[in-house]
């Protein structure tokens, strides 16, 4: 190979490499959004249109960056749309906005069933779950449309999952591990100890009574409220409230202008 050449190839190859090293390293995506996306975005994603004009760039990048790193597989659907992999995406974004180099990276596959599926396993109706064992998360797409259609009822199965996929992610060893903060999470686990105690007397709670199943549930179903009642959970368990904002590092109750960041 003549000698400039030479050179050339290996810079372009070395500067390759140093883009591959520092997107995948800080999951910082480049590659703009794809327009199609972001008008979906526009139309359909609640969270999207309440930011800030100036945060909207980086949320969509990292929507488009969550597209590309995962799989997103019909199951008894012809085929996953466009609007599907937008919005299911644009769920994890919003759980992870104020966390940017988490994309669940665990959860390779997403599979989206039309409605509720039959599991072989349980030998029940599933709505959702999440799988670690094989890095997925299933979503019945009705039941994940549902959630947004009354987006103040604190049922939103989207973000139920990627809240059970958060958690997880959190503990298992990858480029991803341990990145919630760990003193955040020992006052959530101190707290939500005695908020699952009071559930299971039966006690009323502003939770609904499944979150007293289990710490994941609960932490699954806080998500829920802190995005979808963030005034009502805030006037009812402030404290709860304030430690789940530091531990996903934003405050629903900025973001949706009913009082300004501290
Ligand atoms: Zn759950």
């Amino acid at each position: 190979m003549h000698t400039g050449l030479g050179v050339l190839f290996l810079f372009l190859f070395g500067f390759g490499i140093a883009y591959w090293y520092v997107s995948s390293r800080r999951g910082a995506a480049i590659v703009p959004i794809n327009p199609g996306y972001r008008k979906i975005l526009q139309q359909s994603c609640l969270y999207y249109q309440r930011l800030p004009a100036a945060k909207r760039p980086s949320f969509e990048r990292k929507v488009q960056h969550f597209i590309m790193l995962k799989r997103f597989v019909p199951r008894q659907l012809v085929q996953v749309t466009a609007e599907m992999k937008v919005l299911i995406a644009a769920a994890a974004v919003q759980l992870t906005f104020g966390l940017p180099h988490i994309y669940l990276r665990h959860f390779k596959t997403i599979l989206i069933y039309p409605d509720t599926y039959y599991s072989t396993i349980s030998r029940k109706y599933h709505k959702g779950e999440v799988n670690p064992a094989w890095g997925i998360i299933v979503l019945s797409w009705r039941n994940f449309v549902e959630g947004y259609v009354n987006p103040g009822d604190s049922i939103n199965l989207g973000l139920h999952e990627m809240a059970h996929a958060l958690r997880l992610e959190n503990v298992i060893r990858n480029a991803e591990y341990g990145f919630l903060n760990e003193e955040w999470m020992d006052q959530w686990e101190v707290m939500s100890l005695r908020e699952l105690y009071k559930l299971r007397k039966g006690e009323s709670h502003f939770f609904r009574e499944y979150a007293g199943v289990n710490e994941e549930e609960f932490f699954a179903i806080a998500v829920e409220n802190f995005f979808e009642r963030p005034m009502e959970f805030w006037s009812h368990m402030p404290e709860l409230y304030r430690v789940l904002c530091q531990i996903l590092k934003q405050d629903p109750l900025v973001l949706y202008g009913y009082r300004k960041a501290s």
